[in-house]
């Protein structure tokens, strides 16, 4: 038999060029599949990974279907809807990549993106719009942008908009669009939520699975390393350990939070690794340049939190180091799925402490596979002759066992409201990306770190979303009401860290006022 070829989905011969040019011959499965129906103007419900193919898999026949008609003022032709900023910019840079024949244009509202340049882009109009919901929905309530000339929509990485709750802003969206139009959806897992999304808004989609949801690659090497004890300080020395034992060409290690991407990417350069944060507190100038270098290969680990790194495509990652495993427990196969691509070969380390060991049953349920123990030579030794971290920095009495996860910052563990809040949000929204008013407002930062900084539960169930709860964190986010949530932020105080002797300790520094300071309001005294 014969395999198919580019040619064969008769692509037209200047979309066909630029494919060859990028170095493909041969349709990945998703694309075999989705090609062909997409073309002839079909549904399809693509549940597939980064890494898959997915995005050429839209964009190859999306720009072939719009190289025939003109775009109108203000009237996209086709909207993309991305979850992330970066992944919106991926798609982007898919869509100049194919499409750099064709005389389609193309618009991105996402944050850190100059407004002014795409609303004069729009009002010309564009045959693209790539955007993230709470900025496609800032602009259409100004009515910067009308909808009616949607012919086809794409929402690409279905399931992460759901973490990120942004399942209401695209009902909305939906409800906007013209009911005659093309509807594909792409979701690397498919949870009942994002099946009822298709459901209502997909018209008899061709449903095109390429792995399982849980399927981990055979390309990749799996290893557990286990460690006797909790505190931070073993963690982060045992991360070290394992990089220096592997052959790490380039790797990416993942944090729970964003407050721990900060503290293990500046453990990791302190003891002389070349390692760079990633995380939507940073601007987002650094953390495009942060990518960029990474993917030239001028960095050897990013140290990552899941929302900035899902759905990036950085192709040949040798290595991925899981800082603790993720608290949901799919995201471990995200994670992990950043490497051995495209039938490369990978490794992955997964820290795991004694308090980690019901996620980690969780991942090894999910994955259905057994995964083998690493342990760095001396380690083990090294670790027993660790002064404890949670000795040091231990202010409010906290338990030692709780490690990490509890036992760290006594600002965080003194405000128990945040912590309190954060126990009823386990998969709060990161509001960090496609969010204007997380990446315009400075102060904001706080605001949104704070519930993030706050102890994370290794797992919790229920774990499915519901839409009541959905609502409730948008409340409690920075999307909606924007202006109410950032006056509110405005009055916190500002955390600050300040650094101790041989390794990273979060304190809040001396000249920070910590809640109410001195000056207790009468009625709290009485
Ligand atoms: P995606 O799943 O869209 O994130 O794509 C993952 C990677 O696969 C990207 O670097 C693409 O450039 C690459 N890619 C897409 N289609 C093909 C193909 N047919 N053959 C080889 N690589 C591809």
């Amino acid at each position: 038999m014969t395999e198919t070829t580019f040619a064969d989905f008769g692509l037209a011969e200047n979309i066909l060029k630029a494919v060859i040019e990028s170095g493909y011959t041969i349709p990945t499965p998703i694309q075999r599949e989705a090609i062909p129906h997409i073309l002839m103007g079909g549904d399809v419900t693509g549940v597939a990974q980064t890494g898959t193919g997915k995005t050429a898999a839209f964009v190859l026949p999306m720009i072939q279907r719009l190289s025939t008609g003109r775009a109108r003022a203000r009237m996209p032709r086709c909207l993309i809807l991305c979850p992330t900023r970066e992944l919106a910019a991926q798609v982007a840079e898919n869509f100049e990549k194919y499409g750099k024949y064709l005389k389609l244009t193309m618009a991105l509202l996402i944050g850190g993106v100059s407004f002014k340049d795409q609303e004069t882009l729009l009002q010309r109009g564009v045959d693209v719009l790539i955007a993230t919901p709470g900025r496609l929905m800032d602009q259409f309530d100004r009515g910067k942008l009308l909808m009616m000339g949607v012919e086809t929509l794409i929402i690409d990485e279905a399931d992460r908009m759901l973490d990120m709750g942004f399942i209401p802003d695209i009902e909305k969206i939906c409800t906007k669009l013209p009911a005659n139009r093309q509807t594909l959806l792409f979701s690397a897992t498919f949870p009942a939520d994002i099946q009822r999304l298709a459901k209502t808004f997909q018209r008899d989609p061709k449903k095109i699975e390429v792995t399982r949801p849980a399927q981990t690659a055979e390309t990749i090497s799996q290893f557990v390393v286990k460690l006797p004890t909790n505190d931070g300080k073993a963690r982060r020395t045992a991360l070290r350990r394992v990089i220096e034992a592997t052959n790490v060409k380039n790797g990416i290690v993942f944090c729970n939070r964003k407050v721990e991407v900060d503290i293990v990417a500046a453990s990791l350069t302190k003891h002389g690794h070349d390692a760079a944060p990633i995380h939507g507190d940073l601007p987002q100038s650094v953390r495009s340049e942060t990518l960029q270098r990474f993917r030239d290969g001028k960095l050897k680990l990013l140290v990552a939190s899941d929302v900035a790194a899902r759905g990036l495509d950085i192709p040949d990652v040798g290595h991925v180091f899981n800082f603790g495993p993720p608290p949901k427990d799919e995201d471990y196969v995200h994670r992990i799925g950043r490497t051995g691509r495209a039938g490369r070969t990978g490794e992955s380390y997964t820290v795991v402490t004694p308090a980690d060991e019901k996620s980690w049953g969780f991942v090894l349920k999910m994955i259905k596979k057994d995964v083998p123990e690493f342990m760095p030579e001396g380690l083990l030794e090294e670790l027993e002759t660790l002064p404890p971290e949670e000795k040091r920095d231990r202010k409010g009495g906290r338990d030692r066992d709780r490690g990490e996860r509890g036992g760290r910052s006594s600002a965080r563990g003194r405000n128990s409201e945040r912590s309190d809040r954060a126990k009823r949000s386990p998969r709060r929204r990161e509001p960090e990306d496609g969010d204007v008013a997380v990446a315009e407002a400075p102060v904001a930062i706080e605001a949104v770190e704070a519930p993030e900084a706050a102890e994370v539960p290794v797992q919790e169930k229920p774990r499915r979303e519901r839409p009541a709860r959905n609502e409730k964190r948008r409340e409690r986010s920075d999307e909606q009401p924007r202006g109410e949530k950032r006056e509110r932020d405005r009055d916190r105080p500002q955390r600050d860290y300040k650094r101790k002797d041989d390794d990273l300790i979060l304190e809040p520094a001396p000249d920070r006022v910590v809640g109410f300071g001195k000056d207790i309001p009468a009625f709290l005294k009485r």
